[in-house]
């Protein structure tokens, strides 16, 4: 089972003439709506590349809630999307929460997508 990306919130990018916002330390965050199992999640991310010390991951807890853990011991989602960064959030979260936080952030200019096609597995 993967984990569906459903919306999507960006910060916009306020590198000016040089990108600096991959490995250049003025990252960005980034917030996803994303969904397992019929239960929607909020994960806070950003811009940065990955560091070879990024050894966390996304696994599923015993009451089924997806969790983030960098200890060896727990099994990793088969998904693309399951490793993640130093720094990185999940939390489940309504939908009405969601949209309290999507309102939020369009009001201070950062930008929305959505829908995400599972194929699209790249942050
Ligand atoms: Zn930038």
């Amino acid at each position: 089972m993967r984990i569906e990306r459903i919306e999507a919130l960006y910060e916009p990018c306020n590198c000016g003439s040089r990108c600096r916002h991959f490995n250049g330390g003025n990252y960005h965050e980034r917030i996803y709506l994303l969904q397992y199992r019929g239960q929607l999640y909020a994960f806070y991310t950003d811009t940065r590349e990955f560091f070879p010390s990024d050894n966390n991951t996304i696994y599923v807890r015993e009451d089924g809630i997806l969790d983030i853990d960098n200890t060896k011991w727990v099994e990793p989602l088969d998904d693309p999307f399951a490793p993640c960064k130093q720094g990185d959030m999940i939390t489940p979260i309504t939908k009405k929460d969601w949209n309290k936080i999507k309102k939020e952030k369009l009001r201070e200019g950062w930008t929305y997508y959505e829908p995400f096609s599972k194929k699209e597995v790249s942050q």
